[in-house]
């Protein structure tokens, strides 16, 4: 599944075939995703420009500036700053954005095609279809899917007091506790798993019993496990330009997601794996407490 990381490497890697660029063709495949996609998209796009990408937890915001915007506004009910238009686009458990080609021919479940000025071609695969582009209109940041969420782990926002200051008396486990969007976004199962072995919590530990200074080292260890993520995805960013096979998610060495029974690597105790929050969860039971 497309986790932080992944998103924000795909929005690196299809950002400058995009960004300033005209949409001349859009093609809508199967219309069939978690949302429909909207009727009356295509036309809706086809002579728009894209403007700057940007990424909100696990959604890709691509800004569209119709042909008009930019122009000298004659009248002062032109709404200035927020108001824009956009696609919001999840990709679900199984989507993936890519750059083709002219002339590539799309594969089984590419659904949707955004074909640029230059040549260059949006392409959007998800074989199990839980992803969606939806259409929004005014201030992106006041979405309902959005305006909730917490703040980016990379980001100054997520300091050294907020995990500890939403913490107190939650009884709830540290794992889903992490993996709660309220509280931070876009640290999935895989990198809550790893930042706690990291940092040396237990994951069933309650998360109001752990000490200001233990999360202290839990922040810098999900800012380490998801740029480490983010810094190896730059290496697999020519796999976005390429109309063949699937795109470059990037196989990590992991600590100990997906590493049941298998010997820790700090101290070669066998890992265990419990469940918290219906989701499998793998430890070492010596190094974290
Ligand atoms: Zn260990």
């Amino acid at each position: 599944m497309p986790e932080l990381p992944e998103v924000e490497t795909t929005r690196r890697g299809i950002a400058p075939y995009l960004e300033g660029r005209e949409i001349h063709e859009v093609i809508v495949r199967n219309r069939r995703l978690r949302l429909p996609v909207p009727e009356g998209l295509e036309n809706a796009l086809v002579g728009s420009r894209i403007g700057p990408l940007s990424r909100r937890a696990k959604y890709l915001i691509l800004p569209i500036e119709s042909p008009t915007d930019g122009a000298p506004a004659g009248e002062a009910s032109r709404v200035e700053g927020e108001a824009r238009r956009a696609l919001l686009w999840h990709l679900g458990m199984s989507g993936s954005l890519r750059i083709a080609r002219l002339g590539d021919a799309p594969k089984k479940h590419d659904h949707v095609d955004l074909v640029m000025e230059g040549g260059a071609i949006l392409r959007y695969h998800d074989p199990r279809r839980f992803g969606f582009l939806d259409w929004l209109e005014g201030d992106v940041t006041n979405d309902r899917r959005l305006v909730r969420l917490g703040p980016e782990p990379l980001l100054p926002a997520f300091d050294d007091d907020r995990l500890f200051d939403r913490s107190r008396k939650r009884r709830l486990a540290v794992k889903p506790f992490l993996m709660d969007n309220a509280v931070v976004v876009g640290v999935g199962n895989i990198y809550a798993a790893e930042a706690l072995f990291l940092a040396g919590i237990d994951p069933r530990r309650a998360a109001g019993q752990i000490s200001r200074e233990r999360y202290v080292r839990l922040t810098a260890a999900i800012r380490e496990v998801l740029s480490a993520a983010i810094t190896q995805g730059g290496t697999t960013l020519r796999d976005f330009v390429s109309g063949t096979g699937e795109p470059g998610y990037f196989a990590q060495r992991l600590n100990v997601y997906g590493r049941d029974g298998e010997p820790c690597r700090r101290c070669g105790r066998e890992l265990r794996l419990v469940t918290l929050g219906q989701r499998a969860s793998v430890f070492c039971p010596n190094c974290q407490t």
